[in-house]
């Protein structure tokens, strides 16, 4: 079935002015100032969208979709995130990852999650690996998850720098990575390696050891929740200059921010004012992670959920608080991502690209959600839902 969007102003993200968009078969069949298929082909759904603004789905990049944490007991696992957790979000591809727990959680409880989220309207993909080193993978190797497992289109997070990782070695991470790009390399993909960045003060120095003692290239890692603590903010300013990619985490707590956790719009606004290349920075959720909060003592003294609406949330707060252009703020979440990862048919609204759009209103709210050219929102409402939903 076709479908026509009328007349919204479109961001690909980069600004492309007032037009329409025609959809057929789940992808972006034409972009034109004036399209009128609609005279044609009766059939044809028209989506009437003059004052609003047309950006890509976005690509959420680390979600625990079938949740994680764990580190006050048994009790304190977070639940499993559902459809509308990422439609009425705008986000229309994610990546599922294990977390701290890679014993109770699996590999393959993952892959069947991400399927049933692509089933029921997004695009889920999911990393191999865990947080701990040796890594837990499905076939017995990095190298030939990647190649072999469709959904695998990565490794990670693999914990560094955090009480609760592993304290992996220079040797070890570097080995990891040569299986993840060599996997990557055979099957076509870009075999990212996710890093999650812990609090400790080494910051990322393990990473650019690797990179100094190997071959292998600074873009091979994807290291994540960069804007933890100022410090670790501030050492991946030099990680940029050098090329490397940073992933900064949206989802947070108030208690977090009060003890001087950078927000994720502030810090955006703060490295492009300093120059960086935005192509090198994203946003990511964390969505359904336990956020759990340590006393002085090292001891759990709070548990709160990662929230996928905290993606938009911060690209909003960045254009209306910190005034980044919004065809710059969106980048993080749709383009940018959409390369880092190698999906080539994601984050951008270009011809022949997947329809995965979303429509923003004049105060810029979410109000129409397309995955693969079905509308999964409309009116800020879901209209397609989870199968338990
Ligand atoms: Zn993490």
């Amino acid at each position: 079935m076709l479908k026509l969007i009328k007349g919204a102003d479109v961001y690909a993200p980069e600004y492309l002015g007032q037009k329409d968009v025609l959809i057929a078969d789940g992808r972006i069949m034409a972009i034109e100032t004036e399209i009128n298929v609609a005279a044609i082909y009766k059939d044809c759904v028209v989506i009437k969208a003059e004052g609003m603004k047309l950006v890509p789905g976005f690509v959420d990049s680390l979600v625990h979709i079938t949740g994680g944490g764990g580190e006050g007991g048994f009790h304190t696992r977070t639940p499993e995130m559902s459809l509308t957790d990422a439609s009425l979000n705008g986000i229309t591809t994610m990546v599922g990852v294990l977390g701290t727990d890679a014993t109770t959680r699996s590999l393959p409880n993952l892959l069947a999650k991400s399927r049933a989220l692509t089933y029921e309207g997004i695009s889920c993909y999911c990393h191999t690996g865990s947080y701990q080193v040796p890594v837990t993978t499905i076939t017995g190797s990095v190298q030939d998850d990647i190649i072999l497992i469709p959904d695998f289109i990565g490794v990670g997070e693999i914990a560094i720098a955090d009480h609760r990782s592993s304290n992996p070695s220079v040797s070890e991470i570097a080995k990891i990575a040569s299986q993840a790009r060599v996997g990557g390399m055979l099957s076509g993909k870009k075999g990212i390696v996710s890093i999650h960045m812990g609090d400790s003060t080494d910051y990322l120095s393990l990473l650019k050891a690797v990179v100094d003692e190997t071959d292998i290239p600074i873009t091979q890692f994807y290291p994540t929740h960069i804007n933890r603590n100022r410090g670790l903010l501030d050492a991946a300013k030099s990680w940029l200059d050098d090329g490397g990619l940073i992933d900064l985490t949206t989802s947070t707590t108030e208690m977090d921010l009060a003890n001087g956790e950078p927000r994720c719009s502030e810090a955006l606004a703060e490295l492009l004012e300093e120059g960086k290349n935005i192509d090198q920075i994203t946003f990511s959720s964390d969505g359904h992670a336990s956020l759990p909060t340590f006393d002085s003592e090292g001891n759990l003294s709070g548990l709160k959920v990662g929230s996928e609406a905290s993606l938009f949330a911060e690209i909003r707060a960045a254009v209306l608080d910190y005034n980044v252009p919004l065809e710059m703020a969106i980048k993080v979440a749709t383009s940018s991502p959409a390369s880092v990862l190698g999906l080539h048919s994601k984050g951008r609204i270009k011809v022949s690209a997947d329809a995965d759009m979303v429509l923003l209103d004049e105060d810029l709210n979410i109000q129409t959600v397309l995955a693969k050219g079905q509308v999964l929102v409309k009116d800020g409402r879901a209209i397609v839902k989870g199968t338990f939903e």
